[in-house]
């Protein structure tokens, strides 16, 4: 019996993407809870995992080895990952309040952000100094650092702050200079003893390794101030480094402090629900502080509080009652000390050596590789009896969103056939063109409409690039946008989760419109099994709109975005794309086309590449233009990623269709994401080759990675590639 999707009920938002909502997350997945509606916050798409940083830095492992696929693990448990970082919580209100987009609701919420390793005191750190944590930031500064082979040699480094953390970093960064033989000066500072908190047996071990990778030591002084290249001391005294490190203490983030909830020292107070004094609220991990059993920060006690949120988390959605978290007295601690070697130290015992690393290795990956291979989605499963030609139909992968779900051009060619001719004197039919031109009162105005599938769960997201994607048939005419209404279709959603939908979908919309000039007066809202999000959009035409026809023998084709957005979403929604390539996908196909437009103004002919890919829309404008197009295939822009999915196999659900209209083509990776349908995609326009390089610049200084890729030559509407 068919059973439709059941109504979200309740919103949960995880502030921050740190080890215990990760496994909140992975647990999740496993076992979604109906009725409720995840919602995770990063600032970036990834998360790396505290226990392999050092052998990061050590060069043992590569950052994608210590990376949470963040999009990855959303995709999986069915959670929207917003990426951005939350500055601000209202807690009567019940919204987050992340830079840049509309407050986010929830019924309850949860932050685990970690700390901040930052000196906000110690002058010239903020801008000649590196924290080491947020570790995704360190991460990337060190890679950086370590790469750079124009660098002068030898290269100096420090590490403020003599704890555990800080002895493994100066151990880690001294070992991977030696490795490349660039080690200069490495220096371990403290304003107390170095490893002063440790057992006298640990600190002793690290002291001998410190010795064997030739750290300095310098203990009980101050830093003064950082400058580039010295570190002044208190006592007068300078110490060389390329690259300073902060590893002293933990510094709670600054905006819990207006979160309205009960602080200690900064960090979130929880009871052992792990609920803040807002019982909505959860907190975990380092920005939490046991207000019944107070812990050091470690990593340890944010892994073992996952099962607690999770738990305490549903039973707040279902009304069961709440566990208690028991933080364990002590734990294994396994430090890495630069080469392949880690020290162990548990109940007073300490063990060292190749051995201990090993060990340490197996866990910290048995850790990761929960997040590496997480279960794909399910295929549908027919039931035994059915037409003898669905299982074709349904095909071996599930249905792409945005481009990738709309009807191939063959079926759209043959329907709109049967149309009859215009009867009106006021319209004229552009054979080809997505927008009618329409003659108002000695106006020309152009009109289109387009919706798209759901392609991410995050209705901000998706708005903003139906809002663009829609606004390409206008732009794409050189016509100034003028007025929208919106079509959507919202999921089965309670009142309030309607409301809070509706609004973020029509404030992300409404600045888009704003900006490109024109703005939304109305729409229509259904609701069905999934997002659909269009729009209905006129334009003004001061001159003739540039139309596919037109195009003259000789004209340079220039595109102003890279293609690849739907093999990469494709593979997104497979859990096959790294969380960078879809972040940036993401950012691209947000970006408005409105200023290249009024550069590209003068073109003789221009589409935008959306569904039937560029090759699709290329060959559209050959038709009507009757030209023939030379692609340089080297030269056409591809996105981050597009080129190894493809190469991997990964297609969009329109890529056959699409393909099938230039079957003489030659097939390859790059060749076939020409017939990759566009989400939102660039603008593509046949120039007068005598501007087609100022044009082309003025669309690079304006921010798009606009390329020239090809020309139009006389002869029949066909693609040739040189
Ligand atoms: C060099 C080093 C080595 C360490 N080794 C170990 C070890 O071996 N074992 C151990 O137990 N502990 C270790 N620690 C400690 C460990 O790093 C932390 O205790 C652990 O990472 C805490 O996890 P968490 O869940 O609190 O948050 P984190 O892992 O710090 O993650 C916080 C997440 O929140 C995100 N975030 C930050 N601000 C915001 C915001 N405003 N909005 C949204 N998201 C935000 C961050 O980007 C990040 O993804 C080490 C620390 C260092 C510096």
């Amino acid at each position: 019996m068919y059973s439709p999707p059941l109504p979200a009920t309740k919103d949960v938002v995880l502030i921050g993407g740190g080890h215990a909502h990760a496994l909140v997350l992975l647990k999740w997945g496993m076992r979604p809870l109906p009725g409720a509606r995840l919602t995770l916050i990063n600032p970036g798409p990834t998360a790396p995992y505290s226990g392999m940083l050092p052998g990061f830095v050590a060069g043992h492992y590569q950052r994608q080895d210590l990376d949470i696929d963040l999009v990855k693990l959303a995709r999986f448990c069915g959670a929207r990952l917003i990426l951005g970082a939350a500055d601000g919580l209202d807690p009567q209100a019940r919204l987050v309040n992340v830079p840049g987009r509309a407050p986010i609701a929830y019924d309850f919420a949860s932050i685990d952000v970690g700390i901040t390793s930052e000196m906000p005191d110690l002058p010239g750190f903020a801008t000649h100094g590196v924290p080491a944590k947020p570790l995704g930031t360190f991460a990337s500064s060190w890679e950086a650092f370590r790469s750079d082979q124009g660098r002068s040699d030898p290269a100096h480094i420090a590490v403020i702050g003599g704890g555990v953390a800080g002895a493994e970093l100066v151990l880690a960064m001294a070992h991977a200079l030696s490795r490349q033989g660039r080690l200069g000066q490495a220096t371990l500072i403290d304003s107390g003893p170095v490893l002063g908190q440790a057992s006298p047996e640990v600190a002793k071990r690290l002291r001998r390794a410190f010795s064997e990778h030739r750290v300095s030591l310098v203990e009980n002084t101050g830093v003064d101030r950082v400058e580039p290249g010295l570190i002044h001391l208190s006592d007068g005294r300078e110490v060389l480094s390329d690259f300073t490190t902060g590893a002293a203490g933990a510094r709670p983030h600054d905006w819990l402090a207006g979160a309205g909830l009960t602080l200690h020292q900064g960090f979130v107070t929880v009871d052992e629900t792990l609920q803040s004094s807002d019982p909505n609220v959860f907190a975990v991990g380092d920005c939490a502080h046991l207000g019944f059993s107070p812990r050091p920060k470690a990593g340890v006690y944010a892994v073992r509080q996952a099962p607690i949120l999770y738990h305490n988390l549903r039973a707040r959605l279902t009304a069961d009652p709440l566990r208690r978290y028991r933080p364990q007295k002590d734990y294994l601690k396994l430090i890495s000390m630069g080469r392949k070697e880690a020290l162990g130290d548990r109940f007073g015992l300490q063990f060292s050596g190749a051995l201990v690393w090993g060990w340490k290795n197996r866990i910290d990956q048995a850790f990761m590789e929960q997040f590496r291979h997480l279960p794909q989605m399910e295929q549908v499963k027919l039931p035994a009896e059915h037409t003898y030609d669905l299982p074709e139909a349904l095909g071996d992968k599930p249905m792409c969103g945005g481009c990738g779900a709309k009807a191939g051009r063959g079926a759209l060619r043959a329907a709109l056939t049967a149309l009859t001719p215009l009867q009106r004197q006021d319209v004229t039919a552009l054979p080809g063109d997505d927008a009618a031109l329409v003659q108002t009162g000695g106006v020309q105005q152009v009109i289109t409409t387009d919706h798209l599938r759901g392609l991410v769960l995050d209705p901000v997201v998706m708005a903003r690039i139906a809002a663009v994607h829609a606004l390409g048939d206008i732009w794409a005419m050189a016509a100034a946008p003028q007025v929208a209404t919106a079509n959507l279709i919202l999921p089965r959603l309670t009142p309030a989760l309607q409301q809070r939908t509706l609004s973020e979908i029509m404030s992300s919309a409404g600045e888009i419109f704003h900006a490109a000039g024109a703005d939304i007066v109305g729409g229509h809202t259904s609701i069905g099994d999934e997002l659909s999000i269009g729009f209905t959009v006129t334009g003004l035409c001061p001159s003739a709109p540039v139309t596919l026809a037109g195009a003259q023998p000789g004209d340079v084709l220039i595109l102003t975005k890279p293609l690849g957005s739907g093999v990469i979403m494709a593979a997104e929604m497979a859990g096959a794309a790294k969380g960078d390539w879809v972040a940036a996908a993401l950012t691209r196909m947000c970006q408005p086309q409105g200023a290249a437009a009024r550069i590209l103004s003068g073109a003789h002919a221009m589409t935008d590449v959306t569904g039937f890919g560029l090759a699709g829309h290329l060959l559209g404008l050959c038709e009507a233009s009757g030209l023939a197009a030379q692609v340089d295939l080297a030269a056409v822009p591809l996105m981050q990623g597009a080129a190894e999915l493809s190469a991997g196999g990964i297609r969009s659900s329109l890529f056959e269709e699409n393909r099938a209209i230039a079957p003489g083509l030659p097939r390859g990776a790059e060749a076939d994401l020409l017939f990759d349908p566009q989400t939102a995609g660039g603008l593509l326009a046949a120039i007068a080759p005598e501007t087609a390089d100022k044009v082309l610049k003025q669309l690079q200084d304006a921010g798009y990675s606009a390329a020239r890729i090809g020309s139009l030559t006389s002869g029949t509407a066909e693609l040739h590639l040189i």
